[in-house]
């Protein structure tokens, strides 16, 4: 069954059309500069085949336009009829409190999306804008939201609840929400199946480590506890983000420089984390290559990432009550082999230990620890695009909703 799986962003639209049946991407590629100069459409299908197209592509529904274009197309295409679509899955952001699932996109459910606009304006609005373009040029598919946010929705109060008046969280609904769902999800099934263990007997820990990093504790099937908070910005050092931080500090820089709110805001969302720290780069690789120079800021920038991995590690241990398997994924996660030995060297105590010959080797998805390990390693590459086809697929086929486990 053919899904077609979007992404919208602000100024780009990411996709694939999955065979979701059979696990298989059939096609993928991104839509970049939408509503600018020199926008374009690159596709990549699964034999090979790469087209890139530049365009004038004004809006989100023009850019729909172009993929339902190159998905069709005689030499580049997988399909020969828009009827051979049976559904569109939504990388949704936020689904606030209301969605602890993947839901049938409905005008009620729209509805709801719109509400919760102001817990995400920076995505929502374009998830949206997507869902709507969708309307107009594939009428009569079903679509089906998959939210970043519903994996975690099951965590206990005493794990979302921020110590600060409860009117704050009964008016404005301010609470931790968590994101990268779909990702801690994936590889925490997919840990499952490697450790050949239910998830229903696992006390995982999943670090996801990319441009925005997150870490979940997973309890037997279930996120109890997650390091992003109200928004992307709170937990583990990020590229530009400043995670975990002392309130009062951002008070603080804006009274003393003046900042607005919105300068506050991007001092710390886009000037801040491995960036912000190593004046260099928000690129882990460039980092690890200039601490290996000796560069020292790039140094104390590795040492904040990975310090901060190990204290959430133990911290999800406690929450768990013990720990069976970590798990690293996302850019940084699957390929720095430097970034996961500095997280598992003095966790010993903890049964966590790397083998450097299994850490270094090019096996995509592996076990890093040494065998017989009392909490073994895992390494695992994230598939959030496969977790939004199968849902959808679920969905449309069972005409229900689908609830995380
Ligand atoms: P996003 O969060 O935008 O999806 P990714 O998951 O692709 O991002 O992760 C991007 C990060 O992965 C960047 O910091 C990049 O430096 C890092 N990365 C990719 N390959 C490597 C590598 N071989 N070594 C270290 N870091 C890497």
């Amino acid at each position: 069954m053919n899904i077609l799986v979007l992404n919208c962003g602000s100024s780009s639209v990411k996709y694939q059309m999955i065979e979701a049946g059979e696990r298989k991407t059939l096609t993928r590629g991104s839509v970049e500069r939408i509503g600018m100069s020199g926008a374009t459409l690159t596709n990549l299908r699964h034999d090979g085949d790469e087209i890139r197209i530049a365009g004038e592509i004004v809006d989100h529904t023009q850019a729909i336009e172009y993929i339902l274009a190159i998905l069709l197309s005689k030499n580049h295409g997988v399909i020969t009829d828009k009827g051979q679509i049976r559904a569109v899955g939504h990388r949704v952001v936020h689904g606030g409190e209301t969605f602890s699932g993947s839901v049938l996109i409905t005008d009620e459910v729209i509805k709801i999306l719109r509400d919760n606009i102001e817990l995400a304006p920076l995505h929502n609005p374009h998830n949206l804008r997507g869902i709507s373009a969708c309307e107009v040029s594939l009428p009569g598919i079903p679509q089906v939201a998959v939210f970043d946010t519903s994996f975690h929705l099951k965590m206990p109060k005493k794990a979302y609840l921020y110590g600060l008046p409860y009117s704050l969280y009964t008016q404005y609904k301010i609470r931790r929400y968590g994101f990268h769902g779909s990702s801690h999800r994936y590889v925490a099934e997919r840990a499952a199946a490697m450790l050949s263990r239910e998830p229903e007997a696992l006390r995982l820990i999943t670090c996801h480590l990319g441009n925005g990093c997150s870490m979940a504790a997973v309890d037997r099937g279930i996120s109890v506890d997650t390091s992003m908070g109200f928004t992307p910005l709170e937990g583990l050092l990020m590229g530009t983000r400043c995670g975990d931080i002392d309130s009062s500090v951002i008070l603080f820089v804006m009274g003393k420089e003046g900042l607005t709110l919105g300068e506050a805001t991007t001092l710390l969302n886009k000037h801040s984390g491995l960036q912000g720290i190593s004046g260099i780069s928000s690129d882990m690789r460039e980092i690890v290559s200039e601490m290996k120079n000796g560069d020292k800021k790039a140094t104390y920038a590795f040492e904040v990432f990975t310090y901060r991995i190990k204290k959430y590690i133990g911290a999800y241990a406690a929450a768990m009550g013990g720990l069976d398997a970590v798990v690293f994924t996302g850019g940084i996660g699957e390929n720095s082999v430097d970034i996961r030995t500095a997280c598992c060297v003095g966790m010993e105590f903890f049964g966590i230990s790397v083998d450097e010959s299994l850490n270094s080797s090019a096996e995509k998805e592996k076990f890093i620890s040494p065998a017989g390990a009392r909490t073994p390693v895992l390494v695992i590459p994230t598939n959030e695009e496969l977790v939004i086809a199968i849902d959808t697929m679920r969905i449309v086929t069972e005409k229900g909703p689908v609830s995380d486990r």
